[in-house]
């Protein structure tokens, strides 16, 4: 069979940044969105850094195989289903060896008229960490250059076919936190069964990064949030799902 390769920015060995249990990393390069609030430009691009193949990733793991029994492995990004054949090779070869496999992606590339491919990607993932940046379609494409119909209809999806799912969501001061907005994803949120966590972070400024890659950063007055404030919003959103059903959270 032809061997796979992927375009790979890095991975990181032994990570409790995306999951609490110890895992695998790693992060593809290359992204379909350009969100404005972005802390990883250098992935924008599709160009290769480190191309790889699924068995060089794979004796990668291996040497690691011992620390991340409970956490397995997560391909993140940039966008990692951009690389969808080389998503499923790995998370087809990391089943077989019988671990977790997390896959974080912000759903953009969901097809809802094709969906063959995510399919099989879906058949080898344990749970999906799916990033929604904001509910108003209208926002959310000022926001990432692209409206959110994929991303809801993702969720949906996942949801239907009752595939584990963590929301992952950056509180943004002034863009993605207005109380109404936040009810309404709650309320969004509410209408889905297979929600396991809620995960709000805090937006993290990275003017100084996107200046030394002579990039425009365009939330220059935005601050980073207070833990009060990334609280806050997540209980408004936790709020609106308890007001709609009577959710596990
Ligand atoms: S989806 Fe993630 S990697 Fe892509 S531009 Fe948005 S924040 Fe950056």
């Amino acid at each position: 069979m032809t061997e796979v390769f992927g375009n790979i920015n890095s991975f990181v060995r032994c990570s409790a940044l995306l999951t609490q249990e110890t895992a695998f990393l790693i992060y593809m390069q290359g992204c379909v969105l350009r969100c404005l609030h972005c802390n990883a430009p250098e992935m924008f691009s599709c160009n290769v850094n480190k191309k790889m193949s699924v068995n060089d990733m794979m004796s990668e793991i291996s040497q690691t195989e011992n620390f991340i029994k409970k956490g397995g492995v997560i391909i993140s990004g940039g966008e990692p289903l951009i690389q969808i054949d080389f998503v499923t090779e790995l998370f087809k070869a990391v089943k077989q060896k019988g671990l977790k496999t997390t896959l974080d992606t912000s759903g953009a590339l969901f097809n809802p008229a094709d969906t063959s491919k995510i399919d099989i990607v879906l058949s080898y993932t344990d749970i999906v960490i799916l990033s929604i940046k904001h509910i108003n379609s209208e926002t959310n494409r000022k926001l990432t250059g692209q409206p959110n119909a994929n991303v809801l209809a993702f969720a949906k999806y996942l949801s239907a076919k009752n595939i584990p799912m963590r929301i992952n969501y950056v509180a943004i001061p002034t863009v993605n936190s207005n109380r109404n907005h936040l009810l309404e994803l709650g309320e969004f949120l509410a209408t889905l069964n297979n929600i396991k966590s809620l995960d709000v972070v805090p937006f993290i400024n990275s003017e100084l990064k996107y200046k030394s890659m002579n990039l425009e950063y365009r939330l220059s007055d935005i601050k980073t949030p207070s833990k009060e404030y990334v609280q806050n919003v997540r209980d408004t959103i936790l709020d609106a799902m308890r007001n709609c059903k009577k959710s596990g959270f």
